[in-house]
């Protein structure tokens, strides 16, 4: 489609010295750090996409009757990028991103971004924001696009006008580097998604109803949340806003995408990994009262969750209303925690395209 770009960039002596960029990227955290630049493009029925600009990082002007705002339509995407051992940068499975955003946008009503056009956006952004890709291990460049209507109206149908941005941060491990195994709460009060929602869609609404949840976890020590099925609260869907595996000795299951499951890129990239290391894959149900069984029994030797931000992320403890058991703990996350970052970063070959080299 061949969308012209406009780039306002940051002249070097208007841009953060050394000093400083290496002062804000010491302990960058998760969220807290973006870089210069920010991407944005609008569209509207009559022009489709266009106004593609590179700009330096600023506050965007929004008017107070703003759809967005009101009415939730936003959807969001979640990437990372890694710098490669030839100084390369690549994107992890950028347009399965790409294809999964469309998807978001489309059950919001939103038009759908082409995907060179998501690409085009990464790789303007990371050619304006190079020098923050992180060259340590243990950091990576978050690649976050969001798309909302921006009509100035609360007329209750879909905008007729809306705005890409993409943004770019360096982040470190969700969990913090050489996070323990975490904890996480099992609670009935709260569902995250159910048929016929928008749990499958990646939109902001469904993080504002999980924090209450996230809230109440807090409170009985928890990290995290696990998400039970909101027909029954029997079946275990997710964990926070990751995919969850269960292992049985070298046996991985995880739940099926059942249309209220987030089709996490990672669970997918896990689930194609896994035989490469001799594991067996198995999608099905696992009740949360299979879960207590079969982790105290020992028949489950692992649980896991995963997740761009998080990678792959052990579970150590599940805490319920009257208890809670623990979950063991092997080596099976470790060694598909380990196969993903090798692809990611470049240190293996990448025999199914998974690593989108944005820049040279
Ligand atoms: C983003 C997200 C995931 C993980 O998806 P990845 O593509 O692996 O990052 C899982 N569950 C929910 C609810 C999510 O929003």
């Amino acid at each position: 489609m061949g969308i012209a770009w406009s780039r306002t960039v940051l002249a070097d002596e208007r841009r953060l010295s050394a000093a400083e960029l290496a002062r804000r990227v010491a302990a960058p955290g998760f969220g807290e750090v973006t870089t210069e630049h920010v991407v944005s493009c609008r569209w509207s029925a009559e022009r489709e996409w266009h106004d593609a600009e590179v700009l330096p990082y600023q506050p965007v002007p929004m008017d107070p009757a703003m759809a967005g705002l009101h009415y939730g339509q936003v959807v969001f995407e979640g990437l990372k990028a890694y710098r490669q051992p030839d100084g390369a940068v690549a994107a992890f499975r950028a347009v399965e991103h790409a294809e999964r955003f469309r998807r978001s946008a489309a059950r919001l009503a939103m038009p759908e971004p082409p995907v060179e056009l998501f690409l085009e956006s990464l790789a303007e952004l990371v050619a304006a924001d190079r020098r923050w890709v992180p060259a340590d291990d243990s950091q990576s460049l978050y690649l976050r696009p969001v798309l909302y209507g921006t009509d100035a109206s609360l007329a209750l149908r879909p905008a007729a006008g809306y705005r890409l941005l993409v943004l770019a941060l360096v982040v470190e491990n969700f969990f913090g580097t050489d996070a323990p195994p975490v904890s996480v709460w099992a609670g009935s009060r709260y569902a995250r998604a159910s048929v016929g929602g928008t749990g499958e869609a990646k939109c902001a609404g469904n993080y504002a109803g999980a924090f209450a949840a996230q809230v109440e976890a807090a409170e009985h020590g928890c990290r995290q949340v696990v998400w039970l099925d909101a027909a029954e609260h029997r079946w275990v869907e997710e964990m926070g806003a990751m995919n969850i595996f269960f292992c049985y000795g070298d046996r991985l299951v995880t739940p099926p995408l059942s249309g209220t499951l987030l089709p996490g890129i990672t669970r997918a990239s896990v689930l194609a990994l896994a035989a490469d290391l001799g594991l067996t894959v198995e999608e099905r149900r696992v009740s949360l009262a299979d879960w207590r069984a079969d982790a105290t029994s020992g028949a489950m030797t692992e649980a896991f969750a995963c997740g761009t931000a998080a990678v792959v992320t052990p579970i150590g403890r599940v805490v319920e209303r009257d208890g809670g058991f623990a979950v063991g703990t092997g080596p099976v996350a470790g060694r598909l925690l380990a196969a993903l970052t090798d692809v990611q970063r470049g240190r293996v070959e990448d025999v199914r395209g998974w690593r989108y080299r944005l820049a040279e």
